[in-house]
């Protein structure tokens, strides 16, 4: 998913399968993302990351940051240095535009005015973001299961970006049901609710579900496609 800022800043939330060829499509120049945030280190959130920073490195772009939870800069140092993985991208100088930070529970400010928070939340090493900026706020919650944490970190923010995996009677691993997001978004009270992480057993209701989000939510409730775009 990428944010863009009003003055032009770009942040790409995780980075899995698909990303750098929906920029692309898209017409965005991945020279012009300078903040990449990634919430866990499953293949599905990080698969692209790699792919983008060589991207990067041969187009002689300047440095960017990649924000993400204890263990990122372990695994990519290992990546990129490895002779016996992908040792030859450090010989293209892709270690040395990367800028990592590790975050756990943190508030730190990206630019002036413009504030990063993390939490952990209850999914292998996760942590979820909320992004203030002077007009708006945004949280996005990765993967997890429901999190009093995510709840805490989400209050008051205008937009909520959650997962929502799969209806409840067909739930799995560490996500999010319907029914559960229901609850916590009308805890969390966001201006939008943005659904992602959609599985094919939540795809094949979501109409259903989406009706029954609109009865119980006074918000509005969207469940992007690819490439569609949000103005707030
Ligand atoms: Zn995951
Ligand atoms: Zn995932």
């Amino acid at each position: 998913m990428l944010l863009e800022a009003n003055n032009g800043l770009r942040i790409l939330l995780d980075m899995g399968p698909g990303v750098l060829e929906k920029l692309r499509r898209i017409g965005v120049d991945p020279g012009s993302i300078s903040i990449i945030l990634i919430t866990h280190l499953h293949l599905d959130h990080v698969s692209d990351l790699l792919p983008f920073i060589k991207l990067k490195a041969l187009s002689g772009r300047r440095l960017f940051r990649v924000f993400g939870p204890r263990g990122i800069g372990e695994m990519l140092d290992l990546l990129v240095s490895d002779r016996r993985l992908f040792g030859y991208l450090s010989d293209l100088g892709c270690r040395d535009i990367v800028e990592i930070h590790e975050v756990w529970d943190d508030v730190l400010e990206l630019e002036p005015g413009i504030i990063l928070r993390s939490k952990p939340v209850e999914h292998f090493n996760g942590v979820a973001y909320r992004i203030d900026l002077p007009s708006t706020s945004i949280t996005y919650s990765g993967d997890t299961a429901p999190d009093p944490r995510l709840i805490e970190l989400a209050r008051g923010t205008s937009i909520l970006i959650h997962e929502c995996s799969f209806p409840a009677d067909r739930l799995k691993g560490k996500h999010t049901s319907a029914e559960d997001l229901m609850r916590i978004a009308s805890e969390v009270g966001p201006r939008i609710l943005v659904l992602t992480h959609i599985y094919p057993e939540m795809e094949e209701r979501l109409q259903e579900y989406l009706e029954r989000f609109g009865k119980k939510l006074g918000m509005v409730v969207y469940a992007p496609r690819d490439l569609d775009t949000i103005e707030v």
